[in-house]
């Protein structure tokens, strides 16, 4: 039937006849750049569940545990490069198809790759804040000691990114929600769509009307209601539709 040739053509078009691209990532995009999404991770940490550590209950009972396994993963997110993935929503922004990327990852991977307007919603895990002050810093290498401290006021640091349980930060998914309310068609990659609230957002851009093109290997919450749906890798599927695009990544 050449079913994922089909998609990736209707995708093609799409893109090409929309009036107001978004799209919509999460750790599926970054992970063919070395960095492990949350459901499949491995190695050292397979034994613990990310739900366990990624929360403001875990950093108060074990503050040492939590910033070990972030340091794991700084290490990581500090040495990865963008994909070709990455580069087809940069290149499809400059062209002034996309309007803006809303993302779920932490990794600024989408920044490093020359997109403009992204919104991040779990904030970025090359900052740390204070868990008591204002204080914020920018990390160039992931903190060499075992439990990082403020500078400013010496309590302890945490990484500045969105924990389990914790509000996400509301001018960001105010603005999300407005992109999504605006775009004509979604492109949504690389996400499993069960972390709310963000996971509502390419459901709440359907029902605004827009069409949601779903790139995943897997099926994810969206595979019922989207109108394209192509099970294929994100860079796989940026390499093909960037030839049926005429554009290079
Ligand atoms: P998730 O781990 O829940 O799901 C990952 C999804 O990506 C799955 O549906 C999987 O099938 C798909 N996937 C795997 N490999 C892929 C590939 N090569 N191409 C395309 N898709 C692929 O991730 P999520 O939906 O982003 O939600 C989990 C939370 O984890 C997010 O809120 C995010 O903050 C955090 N997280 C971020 C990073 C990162 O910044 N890179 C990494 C891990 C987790
Ligand atoms: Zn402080």
């Amino acid at each position: 039937m050449g079913g994922l040739e089909e998609g990736l053509r209707r995708a093609a078009r799409l893109i090409e006849e929309s009036s107001y691209l978004v799209a919509f990532t999460g750790a599926g995009i970054s992970a063919e750049s070395g960095i492990p999404t949350f459901r499949g991770a491995g190695g050292l940490w397979k034994k613990y569940r990310p739900e366990d550590l990624a929360t403001p209950e875990a950093f108060a009972r074990n503050p040492r545990l939590v910033w070990s396994w972030y340091k794991w993963r700084m290490n990581i997110v500090f040495s990865a490069k963008p994909n070709p993935a990455h580069r087809l929503l940069a290149v499809l922004e400059e062209r002034g198809v996309l309007k803006a990327v809303i993302t779920q990852n932490v990794d600024n991977l989408h920044r490093a790759a020359g997109s403009k307007r992204v919104i991040e919603l779990h904030g970025s895990i090359r900052r740390v804040r204070c868990i008591a002050c204002g204080f914020k810093e920018e990390l160039r290498e992931p903190p060499s000691e075992d439990l990082p401290k403020c500078p400013s006021c010496g309590s302890l640091l945490r990484p500045d990114v969105v924990w389990f349980g914790e509000p996400l930060p509301g001018e960001a998914l105010e603005e999300a929600f407005r992109e999504a309310s605006r775009c004509d068609v979604m492109l949504v990659v690389g996400t499993s769509g069960v972390v709310e609230p963000a996971a509502s957002i390419p459901v709440y851009a359907k029902a605004g009307g827009a069409a949601l093109i779903n790139v995943n290997p897997e099926p994810n919450a969206y595979t019922g209601i989207a109108d394209v749906e192509l099970r294929m890798k994100a860079v796989e599927f940026a390499l093909k539709i960037s030839r049926l695009l005429g554009i290079e990544v």
